[in-house]
């Protein structure tokens, strides 16, 4: 069996606590003889600036740059809010995307059936919801050059922001997009404002050819990004792959973050281009939340987001399809049986801690093992 190396960044605030259920769970599994992992632990965020004045240290960088997948929990807090600029936490997390040039963010929206209450929709709108938005990450409008405020010298200012995509950003985004509905689906839906921007234009037509040439067995559908976004609250259930770029994918996986409860479910993966010669990707995986001081050190955070993200490690670093599928069925497991963190308590009279939660999770592992 494969040995995967993994790099885990615990971080600040709730970071360290919803990782430690991760480790559980990857202990299981190389107990269990499911998966092999080798691990090595770093400091990024608060926590690195506290130990060596810098977001991230270059060893640390260098071990993200070797291991098969990066396992990240969350960064920041106000502990760290006057420190300069280029050492903030956020720092670590942008630099990390940077150099492993992790173009691709994938952001599963899964509702479990027994958290449909949660949701701030009726239950029949996003029971049993699954899809995937697939947003552009290191391109478009929060990279593009001209980035500037300029003084026109008249009292006015003019702040300027480029939109700009190439044809081999739209074409590599499009081509994981489409990999991923082949597994799932196999619909997908891009988005875009072609009836108002160029970049738009552009977009269509290169997702458009790359679907004829590649994926004609893919059914491929076209949505304007404010139309699609009023189709995610209206109908969510009709999208399985939904591709966009950098800016329309930061909103719209953000609103269908909401659909599914709580901000401590969602995982998230973002990937780099696949070596020509390995087919290996660089990868991150992360929760979406953030270190949430207001609740760090109390044993409240809900580890399932950061344990999904584990899951989306086995299915798209290392081929594990099947121990992604138990992981994922554990967690639906605990949650039928109205086992509940503070964040998705709802109805539930009693609530149980981070810990609690993993070794519940671990103890359905068990039980849903194929
Ligand atoms: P947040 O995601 O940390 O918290 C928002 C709310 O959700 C809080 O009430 C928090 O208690 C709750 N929450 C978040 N995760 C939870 C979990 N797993 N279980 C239970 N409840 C959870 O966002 P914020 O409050 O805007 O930011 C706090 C800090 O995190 C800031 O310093 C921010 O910059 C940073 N941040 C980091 C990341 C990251 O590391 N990727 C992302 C977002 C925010």
């Amino acid at each position: 069996m494969a040995t995967h190396k993994l790099f885990l960044l615990p971080g600040d605030g709730i970071g360290p606590e919803v990782m430690a259920e991760v480790v559980k769970v990857a202990d299981w599994l190389g107990k269990e003889g499911i998966a092999s992992f080798e691990t090595e632990t770093g400091l990024v965020g608060g926590a690195a600036y506290d130990a060596h004045g810098v977001a991230i240290s270059e060893s640390d960088m260098a071990l993200a740059m070797a291991c098969d997948a990066v396992i990240f929990g969350a960064v920041g807090g106000p502990k760290w809010d006057s420190v300069p600029y280029d050492a903030r936490p956020e720092a670590g997390l942008l630099r990390l995307r940077k150099d492993l040039k992790l173009f691709a963010n994938l952001r599963p929206a899964i509702c479990y059936p027994a958290l449909a209450d949660a949701s701030s929709l009726k239950r029949e709108i996003v029971e049993g919801l699954d899809i995937m938005i697939v947003r552009e990450l290191t391109g478009g409008v929060y990279f593009g050059e001209p980035k500037e405020i300029i003084d026109l010298g008249n009292g006015q200012k003019r702040g300027i922001d480029t939109q700009v995509y190439d044809t081999y950003e739209i074409e590599r985004i499009g081509r994981v997009a489409f990999e991923l509905a082949r597994k799932r689906g196999n619909k997908v839906t891009s988005s875009e404002k072609r009836n108002v921007m160029k970049s738009g234009v552009l977009w269509h037509e290169v997702i458009s050819a790359l679907h004829k040439r590649e994926y004609a067995d893919v059914q491929l559908d076209h949505m304007l990004a404010d139309a699609l976004g009023m189709q995610l609250v209206r109908w969510p259930k009709q999208f399985d792959v939904i591709v966009t770029d950098n800016l329309f994918g930061d909103m719209l996986s953000d609103v269908a973050s909401m659909l599914t409860g709580s901000l401590g479910m969602l995982p998230s993966a973002s990937l780099g281009e696949a070596d020509p010669l390995t087919g290996k990707r660089k990868a991150m995986y992360e929760p979406v939340h953030g270190s949430a001081p207001d609740i760090a050190g109390k044993g409240l955070a809900n580890p399932i987001a950061m344990i999904g993200s584990l899951g989306m490690a086995l299915r798209y670093s290392f081929g594990l399809g099947e121990a992604a599928d138990m992981v994922d069925a554990a967690i639906a497991h605990v949650l039928e049986s109205g086992m509940r963190t503070a964040d998705i308590k709802g109805d539930a009279t009693s609530t149980v801690s981070t810990v609690e939660m993993g070794d519940a999770i671990v103890a359905a592992l068990g039980k849903t093992k194929v």
